[in-house]
Order: structure tokens, then C-alpha cells, then sequence
């Protein structure tokens, strides 16, 4: 389905690598202009080069809530407005909680759940403003906790909570949530796990089945952002066929 987004503004955080990188291709092939958020700006450069619109990079860490403002303010500033934020940038370090690294804990709770709800307390005005689209990148750790990914579905179930209340808050006033959920996509998310026998079982996995594309998860995504004004698609699971848990 050829989806038009023409004069639309997004904000795409995470864009750097995968499902973020995927989805600010299809916005932009879709006729968006985009801003693209990430701490690479060398990967969000060689985007920008590849896309087909009107593409901005913002060196942005969400865990820092100045720099979450900066890229917000940069992006209205640039483009006049913003329609969709899609927030996007998240961490996976998975590991038994018995001798985990704390540290790492802290990293994924401040990136997949402090810096995404950073994300929306900072936009929220202006997608108020434009009766806009929030996309909350999930996943199926967000509906269903696994031994070694507490930390991580922790932050999933915490994202899914945030964005039902904030449903609430903003859709008689027309700004739509959207929840996405994905099962295993092939990206480098799993190549930051530390721990080796979690590394190991991960790539297991990922053997095992045909995983999704970041492009699936992009044309879901897509798909939610350019239904009709009066219609929100809240939550959208998609798993690889071949994925039983
Ligand atoms: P990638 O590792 O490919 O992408 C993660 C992105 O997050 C990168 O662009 C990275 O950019 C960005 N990021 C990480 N930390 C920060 C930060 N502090 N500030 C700004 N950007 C940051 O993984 P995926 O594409 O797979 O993951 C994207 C989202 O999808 C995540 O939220 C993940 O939890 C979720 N997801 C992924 C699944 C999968 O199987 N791959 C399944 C379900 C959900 P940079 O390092 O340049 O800052």
C-alpha cells in the first residue's frame, strides 16, 4: 500500500540503526519531512544521503533532557511544526538479575523509559497543536516477561503503561497513541548484550526463524500514522510467523 504523508513532520528518535532507521526511510519515501534523533549523527548523516525527502539530523541523547529539548525545539524551528513523533530509541542488555551489572539496568531504564517519556513531555505541546501521532516502539517483552529480560520487559511494560494513560490524557483533544509491539527483528539490538550465554541464546534464536525485517515494523507503523484523522489503530503486535513466545 503506497501511503502519502506529503507536508506531515516527524520526529524519529533511535534513528541511527534499524526499526528507527527503517521507519525514517519509509516517512520520508511517504512525502514526510523527517528529523532524524540518534547519538551517531555519521549513521544519520549516511541516512539523510539515502532518503528521499527533506531529512534533518539532531545529535540527540534521550537520556538527557536538554538534549531531548534541543532536538525538539531544532525540528519546529527547521520545519515549522511536528506531526508524528516516533519514539523509537531503546537498549536491550539482558542477563539473569543474579549478578547482573547495575549498571546496565540503569542505561535501559533511562533510554527505553525516562528518555521516551522525556521525549513526550517535550513534544507534547507541539503535537497538541497539530492534532498529532505518538508511536511508542514496544514489544511483545512489553505484554509478556522471560527469565534474563526483567530489566528490559520491565521497561516495555512501563512504556505500555505510560502510553494507555497518555491515550487518555490527549485523544478527545486529537493526538493518537499508537503502541507498536514487535516480536524478534533482525537489528543490532542484541549485539549489545554483554552477558555471553544470553549473547549466545539470542543468537540462537535469531537462527531459528525467519525474523521480521526493520522494514515490517516500519510498514506497521506506516500504516497506523496515515489512517484518517478520526481513526486510531492504539495497538499493533506483529510477530515473526515462525515465533511461538
Ligand atoms: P538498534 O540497536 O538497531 O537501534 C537502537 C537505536 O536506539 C539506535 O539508533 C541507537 O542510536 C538508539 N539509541 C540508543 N541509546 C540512545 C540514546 N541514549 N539516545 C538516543 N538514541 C539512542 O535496535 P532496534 O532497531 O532493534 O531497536 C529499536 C527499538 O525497537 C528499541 O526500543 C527496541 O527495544 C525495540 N524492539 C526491538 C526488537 C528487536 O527484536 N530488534 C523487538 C521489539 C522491540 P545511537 O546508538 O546512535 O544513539
Amino acid at each position: 500500500m503506497n501511503y502519502t504523508l506529503n507536508d506531515r513532520v516527524a520526529l524519529v528518535t533511535g534513528a541511527s540503526s534499524g526499526i528507527g532507521q527503517a521507519t525514517a526511510l519509509a516517512l520520508a519515501e511517504a512525502g514526510a519531512k523527517v528529523a532524524v534523533a540518534a547519538r551517531r549523527t555519521d549513521r544519520l548523516e549516511a541516512l539523510a544521503e539515502q532518503a528521499s525527502g527533506e531529512i534533518l539530523v539532531l545529535k540527540t541523547d534521550v537520556t538527557d533532557l536538554g538534549s531531548v529539548r534541543e532536538a525538539v525545539t531544532h525540528t519546529v524551528e527547521r520545519f515549522g511544526q511536528l506531526d508524528v513523533l516516533v519514539n523509537n530509541a531503546g537498549l536491550m542488555l539482558n542477563s539473569p538479575v543474579l549478578g547482573a551489572d547495575v549498571t546496565e539496568w540503569t542505561r535501559m531504564i533511562d533510554t527505553n523509559l525516562l528518555g521516551s517519556m522525556y521525549m513526550v513531555h517535550t513534544a507534547l505541546p507541539h503535537l497538541l497543536d497539530s492534532r498529532g501521532t505518538i508511536v511508542q516502539i514496544s514489544s511483545t517483552s512489553g505484554r509478556t516477561a522471560y527469565a534474563t529480560a526483567g530489566v528490559y520487559s520491565a521497561t516495555k511494560f512501563g512504556i505500555n503503561a505510560f502510553s494507555e494513560a497518555l491515550r487518555q490524557e490527549v485523544t478527545e483533544q486529537g493526538v493518537r497513541v499508537v503502541v507498536v509491539e514487535p516480536g524478534f527483528v533482525s537489528t543490532e539490538l542484541i549485539t549489545h548484550i554483554t552477558d555471553p550465554a544470553r549473547l549466545a541464546m539470542a543468537k540462537e534464536m535469531a537462527a531459528s526463524m525467519r525474523t521480521l525485517d526493520p522494514k515490517d515494523v516500519a510498514a506497521a507503523v506506516l500504516y497506523a500514522i496515515a489512517q484518517p484523522a478520526h481513526v486510531a489503530v492504539n495497538e499493533i503486535l506483529v510477530r515473526p510467523t515462525d515465533q511461538s513466545s
